[in-house]
């Protein structure tokens, strides 16, 4: 058989979403994982819930309850309607699919999360990416004359944004909103970590669609990600949806999770408290420009951004190198704020390179 005869030519000319292997031990912080586990007791807890969870069925509409839980946990208006994703990234794949076809065109900011564009190409649809400011803040015009012309029928923002971390104010995002002729989907996948979100505006226009994961909060390996919509709209991209797409593992332990807020609160406000603690010490530093952020994760510019991506893997830190992945992303990096005594072993390999020449 002849791949490239059977197989789709702009698929053959991509690259997979490349996931880092990390060697043994490393300090994984390219992802923007939590590094917070459960405690034994509470392991010992989950495991028993697992234990009981009927494996041997497809899991039902009402997901074992999971949407109703998070209805109560974000806050949702009660017409909102909730669509589960296997991440949120199948989320991104389905809303896509909802409205690519060729013809049609998805718009989204520069850089952001790669995967918009890629579904873009997987759907056949055209996509306008309209680049941020050189501070990473949102170029308004720019997204509004954009819109004029090319009439998108999906646009994607990534609210705090992926890789730059950066806020945009809520007030632009909502000019956009405005302006939109089609679905406006807000990824609020950092949206924990922020003081802005677009929840409570969910479900009351038929453009609008906010995008949430588990994955960042504490629990990437479930793979659990949600989208709050209008009930119209939810209920055309439940067509799109693969049937049963959640496991029920996957659901019976993201439902023990929420039954423990004070363990998923209390470490997102010590990532925000890290967060900040780290920022004002790279600040310090003459020679790294650190970014403003309302995520989990910190981007900065520094005057070679290999060299320090091969100074932290010297000390098994793992981080991404985003230098290359957008013009706009010339020598910087991107790192997970991790727990306090991790951070401070960043902190060390970057006071080694850039504290003594400040
Ligand atoms: N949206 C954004 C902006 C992201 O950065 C990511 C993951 N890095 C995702 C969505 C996908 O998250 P998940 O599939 O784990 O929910």
């Amino acid at each position: 058989m002849q791949l490239n005869q059977i197989i789709r030519p702009d698929v053959l000319a991509m690259t997979a979403y490349k996931v880092v292997e990390c060697p043994e031990d490393c300090l994984k912080l390219d992802a923007m994982e939590s590094p917070y586990e459960y405690s034994d007791e509470m392991r010992a807890e989950l495991a028993k819930q697992l234990a009981h969870t009927p494996i041997h069925l497809y899991p039902t509409p009402k997901a074992q309850g999971l949407p109703q839980m998070l209805r109560e946990r974000v806050g949702i208006v009660e017409q909102a309607d909730i669509v589960l994703g296997a991440g949120s990234d199948e989320l991104i794949r389905l809303l896509t699919m909802l409205t690519g076809q060729p013809g049609s065109t998805m718009l989204t900011l520069e850089p952001s999360f790669v995967m918009y564009r890629v579904n873009a190409e997987f759907f056949g649809m055209k996509y306008v990416g309209v680049p941020l400011n050189e501070d990473f803040s949102l170029n308004l015009t720019a997204v509004l004359e954009a819109i004029t012309t090319h009439q998108p029928q999906l646009i994607f923002i990534a609210y705090p944004n992926n890789p730059t971390g950066v806020p945009f104010a809520k007030t632009d995002v909502e000019q956009i909103i405005a302006a939109a002729p089609g679905l406006v989907v807000i990824d609020e996948a950092y949206g924990a970590f922020s003081s802005h979100t677009f929840l409570p505006e969910a479900g009351l226009s038929e453009k609008l669609v906010v995008l949430r994961t588990l994955s960042k909060i504490g629990f990437a390996g479930l793979r659990v990600g949600y989208a709050v919509g209008h009930p119209q709209v939810m209920h055309e991209l439940r067509k799109v949806t693969p049937p049963y797409n959640m496991n029920q593992l996957s659901l019976t332990a993201a439902k023990f999770a929420l039954q423990y807020p004070q363990f998923i609160d209390e470490h997102i406000n010590k990532q925000k408290s890290e967060r900040e603690r780290m920022r004002t010490m790279l600040k310090t530093w003459s020679q790294v420009q650190v970014f403003p952020s309302e995520a989990n994760f910190i981007t900065m510019r520094v005057p070679d951004a290999q060299a320090l991506w091969q100074a932290m893997l010297d000390h098994n830190i793992l981080i991404k190198n985003l230098h290359g992945v957008h013009p706009l992303l010339e020598q910087c990096v991107r790192i997970t704020v991790s727990k306090p005594e991790q951070n401070q072993l960043v902190l060390g390999v970057m006071q080694q390179l850039y504290g003594t020449q400040s």
